[in-house]
C-alpha cells in the first residue's frame, strides 16, 4: 500500500506498481479515484497532467497517458511512501 507523503490517504497499491524507466515509482492503476485530483501542468514548456491529494491539494506526481498496462495510464509518482 502507498499513502500520500502529507498525509494518511491511500493511493497505490504495491500490485499496481511496475518498472517504467522513468526512475519514480510508478503505478498503472489508484486505489480510490477519489483521493486522487488531476490538474493540467504547463511548467517546463511541455503539457503535463499533475497529480495531488485531494485531501491536501499536495503534489504527488504526473500521470502519462503512455502505460503498456492494462489502463493505459502511467502514475509517475515522487511523494508517496509505502506502507503495508
Ligand atoms: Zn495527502
Amino acid at each position: 500500500m502507498y499513502r500520500c507523503a502529507a498525509c494518511p490517504l491511500p493511493l497505490f497499491e504495491s500490485s499496481a506498481k511496475y518498472r517504467s524507466g522513468t526512475g519514480w515509482p510508478s503505478f498503472w492503476n489508484h486505489i480510490i479515484k477519489e483521493n486522487i485530483a488531476k490538474e493540467s501542468d504547463s511548467t517546463f514548456t511541455m503539457v503535463r497532467t499533475e497529480v495531488l491529494c485531494t485531501r491536501r491539494g499536495g503534489h504527488l506526481g504526473h500521470v502519462f497517458p503512455d502505460s503498456p498496462r492494462l489502463t493505459g495510464l502511467q502514475y509517475c509518482i515522487n511523494s508517496v511512501f509505502g506502507l503495508y
